[in-house]
């Protein structure tokens, strides 16, 4: 029944597949989501399968594919599915999205074994002569391999003279499966305990002997949290190794050697972690996730917890019983910093008792990146946490989507494919009856909506654990501030006030400013003109350090000007402060204190995250300065001062989200102080402090912030009250970007109206980006399948007036408008 043909998606630009013709020796390893690598124009690519199909087109000439990657496809059907859905929604060119979501392109060295199934068995047991179904070659193999005791070396295949379609056949007959696993890895194991059986207790009580406090200790631990490494016994139970080793000897325990997860950082040894009795808000969010788990189908539920409300331990219940069903669950976050954290506890919590919990993000290398996705592909790890694209982990039989901070524009892509991974989580737990779990302190308008509207399910935990107050929010009039003091610092002196005091009661500080660099605009004072990328119509930042000026849109850089580019003159000036700047005056103002800074010019990889996170946590620095990465998630407990240099920088931007954005980063950052036993304040210092999303921050008054923005938005109907599409038209030539916007403004003009509004062609807010001029148009309806409809009319017409499908930029939900 092997089809001749298959339709391949390749990374290139276009909204189209590619057929080529399998050639009959790899027609038995071909199969939808295979990656091959196949002749595309004069190179090769490797692309992956999503169909196979009986005839191609006429019209072209067929090439055939050069090569299979994969023994097992690394693409699952409901994967496939989910990135056509991609492809359809976002409008975005079919191979790029599979580029997406396929692991790095990279050798690994793998294992692979024949595992014999059952019905492999019986078919190896019958006679030879009497199995039509097999060859007497094939029945050798299964004879042997049960002969081996059912395992056998891939390579063994070939001495019998089988070959990799005769495998595939043996495969799809279901007498074999094949097992991969990963070499090369660190093959370090650990020791982890376990109580060995209802039966020993129950032998135990029955001859009365009661247990000594230390044997109860390491029982109620080993009851309670099920199989644990030994360092971590030890710490949980507060005995000593002997006392393990005694209870092995008396059969009260089992002991096995385990893999260390390849994952696991350096921080990990010997953490414990919390296991706290759940209170009532917790008890009963969980209760009703446990039911949504009951009812075995697709549902949304958007927990809705204050920040220190405590629901990372609400999501570890939930993936916990995701996991005791038998299926497998994702866990995203928006920060890479975060997926160290959250990974950290669920090794803890998961990795010695399932088969290991798989971390995915991009500070990975590829190898890594690729090792820990193959690792999941092949059901080795059952619980994914990463960053965005872990929506794409290819985990089978998914029970449990969670979506941490789903309010987090991290989670969009800004770049072709332009999906959200939190609406991408919906679809997929949609596609695979599973639950979706979003989470946080500050939902989305879209999210809350959904949920005051019955289409999700509220769940609310409406207070911090141990009844701990919310951290006390102080406004600091800037304009105040300077007519006081008649000198501008980033540092207020309220703020400075603030710090000292946090200093000398030995406690951490965390400081927030939204850019990075020394200063973010450079100024000839003058003829005023400003800095400006050539590429881009953006001013440059002025990199201290590193001593030049960068773009932050295109990467570009420039050397220091020591005179205006244009007038010549000296007073070239330098303004609007960075994180750098910041951390340079802090330590002039803070001499004495331990400061580091934590922004992506400082922390490029995992490694560099996690020593100036663990060095904050661990207690080893006082003051941590940063851009917003800082402000989502961390749980440090000495934190009890946070200051926001300028909370209203994000308010003045041109974009119907900024007062949402504002209000969600304030409160977030607010949640990072006062966490451990002592209460925390928090200073922002603004020159708008009049502002409702400032003032409901203050607050820290959720609802009241989304009575106020949902009523704009209504008035100027933006989301959730319409469906947004933003389509920007771009070349590096202006006459010919011109030109087509006028084009498609022609397809556009008789759709406005009816049902459907069309605004543009304007140009962009960023006029020029990477060397290309802007045109953009904002399509909005209340309608999402009408605005479907019209755009992928558009898509049509440009092929007809031969618009170059890569001039025209779709972005479907634009999370901003620049
Ligand atoms: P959130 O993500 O809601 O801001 P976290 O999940 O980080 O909050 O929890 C905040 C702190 O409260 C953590 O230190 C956690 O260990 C602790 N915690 C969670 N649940 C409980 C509980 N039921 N009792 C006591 N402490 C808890
Ligand atoms: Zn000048
Ligand atoms: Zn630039």
């Amino acid at each position: 029944m092997s089809l001749p043909f298959c339709n391949v998606a390749l990374p290139v630009p276009l909204r189209t597949t590619f057929t080529y013709a399998i050639p009959d020796a790899l027609r038995d390893s071909v199969q939808p989501g295979s990656r091959v690598l196949v002749p595309f124009r004069n190179k090769s690519l490797v692309g992956v399968v999503v169909e196979c199909v009986q005839q191609a087109p006429e019209s072209t000439k067929i090439r055939e594919i050069s090569k299979v990657l994969d023994f097992l496809p690394a693409l699952t059907p409901k994967l496939i599915e989910l990135g056509h859905w991609i492809a359809g929604y976002y409008l975005a060119p079919v191979g790029e999205v599979f580029r997406a979501m396929l692991p790095p392109v990279t050798e690994l060295r793998i294992e692979r074994q024949i595992v014999l199934t059952d019905s492999g068995r019986a078919a190896a047991d019958k006679e030879a002569a009497a199995s039509r179904a097999l060859n007497p070659q094939r029945h050798a193999l299964l004879s042997q391999l049960r002969d081996k005791g059912g395992v056998m070396p891939f390579a063994s295949a070939a001495k019998v003279g089988l070959d990799d379609a005769a495998l595939q056949r043996l495969r799809r007959t279901g007498f074999i499966e094949i097992r991969e696993s990963m070499l090369g890895r660190r093959a370090k194991t650990q020791r982890v305990i376990a109580w060995k059986s209802v039966a020993a207790v129950a032998e135990e009580a029955a001859q009365g002997d009661a247990f000594d406090a230390k044997t109860d200790r390491v029982k109620a631990a080993l009851q309670a949290r099920g199989p644990l490494p030994l360092a971590q016994l030890l710490r949980v139970a507060q005995v000593s190794r002997s006392v393990i080793e005694r209870m092995l000897r008396d059969a009260l325990l089992e002991s096995w050697d385990e893999r260390i997860d390849p994952a696991e950082d350096p921080f990990d040894a010997g953490y414990v972690p919390p296991a706290h009795e759940l209170n009532a808000e917790q008890e009963s969010a969980l209760k009703l996730i446990r039911a949504r788990f009951e009812l075995g189908e697709f549902g949304v539920l958007l927990l809705h917890g204050v920040t220190g409300s405590g629901k990372t331990e609400v999501y570890m219940r939930a993936v916990q019983e995701t996991l005791a069903r038998g299926k497998t669950a994702i866990i995203l976050v928006p920060e890479i910093a975060l997926t160290l954290w959250i990974g950290r506890q669920c090794r803890a919590w998961f990795g010695a008792r399932f088969e290991g919990v798989a971390v995915l993000h991009s500070a990975l290398s590829d190898v890594e990146r690729a090792r820990e996705w193959w690792r999941v592909r092949n059901g080795e790890a059952r619980v994914v946490v990463g960053t965005r694209s872990a929506i794409f982990a290819p985990l089978e039989n998914l029970g449990l989507i969670i979506v941490d901070e789903e309010q987090e524009s991290s989670y969009k892509q800004e770049e072709t494919p332009r999906y959200h991974g939190r609406d991408v989580a919906i679809v997929r737990a949609k596609m695979e009856n599973a639950a979706a779990l979003l989470g946080s302190a500050t939902p989305s308008l879209e999210s809350y909506h959904h949920a005051r509207s019955g289409k999700y399910e509220l769940l609310t935990l409406a207070s911090r654990v141990e009844q701990r107050a919310l951290a006390s929010v102080e406004i600091v009039d800037l304009r105040e501030d300077f007519a006081k003091t008649h000198q501008t610092s980033p540092i207020s002196a309220a703020l400075h006030a603030g710090i000292q005091e946090c200093l000398a009661q030995k406690m951490q500080a965390l400081v927030l400013i939204n850019r990075r660099g020394y200063s973010w605009s450079v100024l000839c004072r003058s003829c005023g003109a400003s800095v400006q990328c050539e590429n881009c119509s953006i001013s440059m930042t002025h990199h201290k350090q590193r001593n030049r000026l960068e773009c932050h849109y295109c990467g570009s850089l420039k050397p220091i000007p020591k005179q205006c580019p244009k007038c010549q003159s000296k007073y070239v000036y330098f303004f609007g402060e960075g994180s750098e700047h910041l951390e340079e005056r802090l330590r002039k103002e803070f001499p004495g204190a331990r400061i580091a800074r934590l922004d992506r010019d400082t922390a490029r990889t995992k490694r560099q995250y996690q020593e100036t996170l663990g060095a904050f946590a661990s207690g080893a620095l006082d003051i941590l300065v940063g851009t917003q990465m800082l402000a989502k998630g961390h749980d440090f407990q000495r934190v009890t001062l946070v200051g926001v240099v300028s909370a209203d920088s994000s308010l003045s931007l041109p974009d119907f989200r900024a007062a949402e954005r504002t209000f969600q980063l304030l409160t977030q950052v607010a949640g990072r102080a006062g966490r451990g036993e002592l209460p925390g304040r928090v200073l922002i210092q603004t020159f708008y402090p009049e502002h409702y999303a400032i003032q409901d921050a203050v607050k820290q008054d959720y609802p009241a912030f989304y009575e106020r923005e949902t009523q704009f938005r209504r008035v100027m109907a933006y989301p959730p009250f319409t469906s947004l599409a933003n389509v920007i038209v771009r070349d590096t030539d202006l006459e010919k970007a011109i030109r087509w916007s006028r084009q498609l403004s022609e397809y556009f003009s008789p759709h406005d109206g009816k049902g459907l509004r069309i605004l543009g062609p304007a140009a962009a807010p960023i006029a020029k980006l990477k060397k290309e001029h802007r045109f953009q148009f904002l399509l909005k309806s209340p309608k999402r399948s009408l605005l479907a409809k019209v755009l992928s009319g558009a898509m049509s017409y440009l092929e007809l007036k031969e618009i170059p499908e890569t001039a025209v930029l779709v972005d479907m939900d634009p999370l901003s408008l620049m």
